[in-house]
């Protein structure tokens, strides 16, 4: 057989990676959908999912029937032997791992608690579980993504004030150093994968915000997050909203970050600065909803500090919908009247129409290591990860 010209063997890489994204944005898509959206023949259809399924990137399933005339068109999904994502999730308090197949399913996790929040200590446990993860699926582990509760340039956190780490390079997190590390903002990633596949799919301008300790977040504009030149935006809960007397764990005087969470609660009840302020939230939150007026007050100062932060972000960045996740989401179902009206009443009147939505996340805690393999897979399905798969797996 004849090597297709250059041009034709350009279309034909285009036609499979244009599949192949579809398949990771719709798992379970069927083959006569996807001809549909992407305007191919049924006949191309069929023989660029023949390739990738001999590649071993997608498998078909067998389809229920239609009920019309014609055979049922098969669904497809992510390849038993297919490409992973190893990501990861390291929190304030906790850390979380998972590697995440084509469409995004979670295959096997483990969790744990930090013994120690020393920046060593954590990174040597995430270390030994992904080198665990590369020994278990070797060359179909394509890319390793990792979401921290801290402020990220390139691979290396230059601040995660709550856990007291500066400047930490996350370089050598991975024992194989042909397999791309990719590292960012646990909120801004959850802010992606809310955008991708929670409350704000097929919103054009999504604001995500994640309330744990502090708030962080993100502006999703079709698809991709908003965050700088080098990474590092999205710290909404470094604003100044707060009381210009406090001093935040950033260094900065009157952060939004020190007046929405288990922080703000605990000061509202005049109790000492909690040890682990998303642990305190939740015991306040549960006091509230046991009737006890005093917690239900401290509850109501949080949600009324972010409503009215929340606002000044729409104000400034005219999204078309606000997804909460963590604490916000709780603070949508504990105190919605007190959100609500320090929402609206921050808002510019000309808003107050048609005012963006305020939902809570879909993923909830999922997002972030969703969000972490999304950044993954967009590495993995161009044009060099689609190549360098093919030789993995056909060999040079
Ligand atoms: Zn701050």
């Amino acid at each position: 057989m004849r090597t297709p010209a250059p041009r034709a063997r350009e279309l034909r890489r285009q036609g499979a990676l244009a599949v192949l994204r579809q398949v990771h944005a719709r798992p379970e898509v069927t083959r006569a959908e996807l001809a549909r959206t992407l305007g191919l023949s049924s006949g191309s259809a069929t023989e660029i999912t023949a390739r990738l399924k001999a590649l071993r990137l997608v498998d078909e399933i067998g389809a229920p029937p239609t009920g019309g005339r014609g055979r049922p068109s098969p669904a497809l999904t992510a390849h038993p032997e297919g490409p992973l994502v190893c990501a990861v999730d390291i929190g304030h308090e906790r850390w979380r791992l998972a590697t995440v197949e084509l469409g995004g399913g979670l295959l096997d996790e483990s969790s744990g608690r930090h013994r120690d929040r020393d920046s060593g200590a954590v990174l040597t446990v995430i270390r030994r579980r992904i080198a665990e993860a590369s020994h278990t699926h070797g060359a179909r582990l394509r890319a390793v993504s990792v979401a921290v509760a801290g402020t990220v340039q390139g691979t290396r956190i230059v601040q995660a004030s709550t856990m007291r780490w500066r400047d930490v390079a996350l370089d050598d997190l991975c024992p194989d150093p042909s397999v791309p590390l990719l590292v960012g903002n646990d909120a801004s990633l959850a802010g992606l994968a809310e955008a991708m596949r929670g409350a704000g799919t097929g919103v054009r301008a999504l604001l995500h915000l994640t309330v744990e300790v502090g708030v962080g977040g993100v502006l999703v504009m079709d698809g991709r997050m908003m965050t700088g030149a080098t990474g590092a935006g999205g710290e909404f809960g470094h604003l100044p909203f707060g009381d210009p007397r406090r001093q935040c764990p950033c260094g900065a005087y009157g952060c939004w970050d020190l007046e929405v969470d288990g922080r703000a609660m605990a000061r509202a009840l005049g109790r000492p600065a909690p040890h682990d302020p998303r642990a305190d939230a939740e015991a306040v939150l549960a006091e509230a909803a046991s009737g006890d007026p005093a917690s239900r007050a401290a509850v109501g100062t949080a949600a009324t500090a972010l409503g009215r932060g929340v606002a000044g972000l729409v104000n400034a960045l005219d999204p078309a919908l606000v997804t909460l996740s963590g604490l916000g989401r709780d603070l949508i179902e504990t105190a919605p009247d007190e959100l609500g009206s320090a929402y609206l009443g921050g808002l510019m009147s000309f808003r107050h129409d048609d005012p963006p939505p305020l939902l809570a996340s879909t993923l909830r805690g999922d997002g972030t290591i969703i969000g972490a393999a999304e950044v993954g897979f967009d590495a993995i399905l161009t044009d060099d990860g689609l190549e360098s798969w093919s030789t993995a797996v056909a060999g040079p």
